[in-house]
């Protein structure tokens, strides 16, 4: 899932003073498991907004909404019959999210309420980790499964650095050295002669310097 993080509440404010009627608008998938941007984040930031307005005896209308997803197109439209009623978005979806409503209603500022961090996975109740860095070209079966990639601090592709000790990373001390992980679970299923080859320079082609990617499936559309 992607991650993201809550903007500081000033900035918040900051980005939303010239507005008089916003749209608070949270997303229900990713980032709402990850507690940052689903209703019941939305709902507690449109009260905080509110909340200071009323303090400082500004007159603002301030209402909320969770759509399942903000990158979903088909999810997006169901804002078509209200969204005139607001004269900003303020956006709790991840980046994708916030583009994807600005796409479809381009009259209307709309305004990221959350900082988009990564891809990850939810380790724990309020911890999440990142794994992957979403390349193009996935090379886990190289690697028993553990991504060096996301989890090596150096990106390494063949074998540690000098700093692993004890299983950890030289970066971090509550990081695992991902090559350790990577040796371990490679010995565990006899793939150790997976590292028997050198690995080129990771080829970054398939993840930027293309322009924005795309995915077009013909056996999808309508
Ligand atoms: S190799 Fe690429 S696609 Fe696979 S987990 Fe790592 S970054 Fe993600
Ligand atoms: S200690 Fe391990 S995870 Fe950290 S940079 Fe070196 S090889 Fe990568």
């Amino acid at each position: 899932m992607i991650t993201a993080e809550q903007k500081p509440i000033q900035e918040i404010r900051e980005t939303i003073a010239p507005f008089k009627r916003i749209l608070v608008l949270g997303c229900g998938s990713c980032v709402a498991e990850c507690a940052a941007g689903g209703e019941k984040e939305t709902g507690m930031l449109a009260s905080t907004l509110r909340m200071a307005a009323k303090m400082e005896g500004r007159d603002v209308l301030i209402q909320e909404k969770t759509l399942d997803r903000q990158c979903v197109r088909d999810f997006v439209i169901l804002l078509d019959d209200m969204i005139e009623r607001y004269d900003a978005v303020l956006s709790l979806g991840c980046g994708a999210g916030v583009q994807a409503v600005a796409d479809m209603f381009p009259e209307i500022p709309v305004i990221p309420a959350l900082n988009t961090e990564f891809l990850g996975e939810t380790k724990d109740q309020g911890y999440w980790v990142e794994n992957c860095l979403g390349c193009g070209e996935c090379m886990l079966y190289s690697f028993g499964g553990v991504c060096p990639l996301a989890r090596c601090s150096k990106q390494l592709l063949n074998g540690p650095c000098g700093g692993s000790m004890a299983g950890k990373c030289e970066v971090r001390e509550d990081l695992p050295c991902a090559w350790q992980l990577i040796i371990d679970r490679l010995d565990k299923f006899g793939g150790l002669d997976r590292l028997e080859r050198i690995y080129p320079p990771k080829d970054w082609s398939k993840k930027q310097g293309g322009g924005p990617r795309k995915i077009v499936r013909e056996d999808q559309q309508r």
